[in-house]
C-alpha cells in the first residue's frame, strides 16, 4: 500500500511503459548552482532506474530526467519538442495542429517557460527518422530551431542525436509529471484533468505512431542542410605563441569548472540574454574550443566581438 499523496507502483509501471527508453537516468539537483539553475546529474553509483525511483518522481520527492535514445537500438519510444522562448506556445500549437493533419496526436505539457510537445510510438522508432520528420515539419511551418541557421532561440528536438555510441547517453529531458526543483511545482499535460491517473489514461489513449506510418512520413525526405551536424574540424596542436584569434583576449571568464572557463556569451549579451554570465564555455586546455550553451554559433560570437570570421576566398 502507498501513503496518501504518494503515487502507486502501478502508476509508476504505466509511466515506465510510456517514457523509459533505457535504465540510465539523471536527477535534478535540489539546490541551484551559483547561477540559479538546477542541473541534472547522473546518480553517483550509476544506479539503474527502478519503479521505486519513478514512484518518488511522481510523488515529487525527486525529479528525474530521461534519455531519449537507446544506443543498443538507436530508437526511442517518443519524440519530445522542447520550447521555452517568448512565442514557444504558439509554435508548439502550430506543430501540434500540423501533426494532427498527419494523424499524429501530440500531447502538450506545460513547462517553466513554455512547453514540451510529446509524440509517442507504438513501438520504439528510429531516432534518425523521427528527427528528419520533425525538422522538416518545423521548416515547413517556419518554426525556429535552436542552433539551426545560427538561431539562438527555437525548438529543441529530443532525441537530439540520430545515433549514439554504446558509451554515450545523448541528451536528457525532465521526466513529465515530476516536480520542477526550481519552482517546486508540477507541470501537467493540457489534455486531461490535473490528476495523475487521468493524465496517464490520456497519454495511454493517444494514438501511437507505427513504424510504417513514420516510414511513410519521411519517404523522400532528408535532413535539411542547415540542421545537419557540421563536420569536425581538426585543429593543429595548440600553440599559445601563434598569432591567431584568442577569445580570452576578449572575454573575461567568471570562473573555472570541469575543464572549462565559463563566461558571458557576447552574442547572447547582445540580445540582452545570459544574465547569469555563464553560457559560454571555453576549454582551459585549448581555448580555441569554445561553445555557447544557448546555441549561438561561432560566427555570431565572433561578430559580436567585432572580430568576424574572415571568409576564405577560393583562388
Ligand atoms: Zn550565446
Amino acid at each position: 500500500m502507498h501513503k496518501k499523496g504518494q503515487a502507486s507502483l502501478k502508476a509508476a509501471a504505466r509511466y515506465f511503459k510510456l517514457f523509459v527508453n533505457r535504465l540510465a537516468y539523471t536527477v535534478q539537483s535540489r539546490r541551484p548552482g551559483e547561477n540559479g539553475k538546477h542541473y541534472y546529474y547522473r546518480p553517483k553509483d550509476n544506479r539503474r532506474l527502478t519503479l521505486e525511483t519513478i514512484r518518488e518522481h511522481l510523488s515529487g520527492q525527486l525529479t528525474v530526467g530521461f534519455y531519449a535514445l537507446n544506443p543498443s537500438t538507436q530508437r526511442s519510444k517518443w519524440v519530445a519538442i522542447d520550447a521555452d522562448y517568448e512565442t514557444a506556445l504558439d509554435d508548439l500549437l502550430k506543430l501540434q495542429w500540423e501533426l494532427r493533419q498527419d494523424g499524429v496526436e501530440a500531447a502538450l505539457e506545460k513547462s517553466r517557460r513554455g512547453g514540451h510537445l510529446w509524440i509517442f510510438a507504438a513501438k520504439p522508432l528510429l531516432a534518425r527518422q523521427c528527427r528528419i520528420y520533425i525538422y522538416n515539419l518545423a521548416r515547413r511551418l517556419r518554426v525556429p530551431v535552436k542552433g539551426g541557421a545560427g538561431l539562438a532561440e527555437g525548438i529543441e528536438v529530443f532525441p537530439r542525436q540520430d545515433e549514439l555510441r554504446p558509451d554515450e547517453f545523448g541528451n536528457g529531458i525532465r521526466g513529465p509529471l515530476g516536480v520542477h526543483r526550481a519552482v517546486k511545482r508540477r507541470f501537467w499535460f493540457y489534455g486531461a484533468d490535473y490528476k495523475l491517473d487521468a493524465q496517464l489514461d490520456y497519454l495511454e489513449r493517444l494514438k501511437k505512431i507505427t513504424e510504417e506510418e513514420m516510414a511513410a512520413f519521411v519517404d523522400g525526405l532528408e535532413m535539411p542542410q542547415e540542421f545537419r551536424p557540421r563536420p569536425m574540424v581538426m585543429l593543429p596542436p595548440y600553440d599559445p605563441m601563434r598569432r591567431e584569434f584568442r577569445i580570452l583576449d576578449y572575454v573575461r571568464p567568471g570562473r573555472r569548472r570541469s575543464g572549462n572557463y565559463w563566461a558571458r556569451c557576447p552574442s547572447c549579451a547582445e540580445q540582452g540574454r545570459d544574465r547569469s554570465g555563464d553560457n559560454l564555455a571555453i576549454s582551459v586546455a585549448d581555448p580555441r574550443k569554445y561553445k555557447c550553451w544557448a546555441g549561438c554559433q561561432r560566427e555570431m560570437i565572433r561578430a559580436a566581438l567585432g572580430q568576424p570570421i574572415r571568409v576564405k576566398r577560393a583562388g
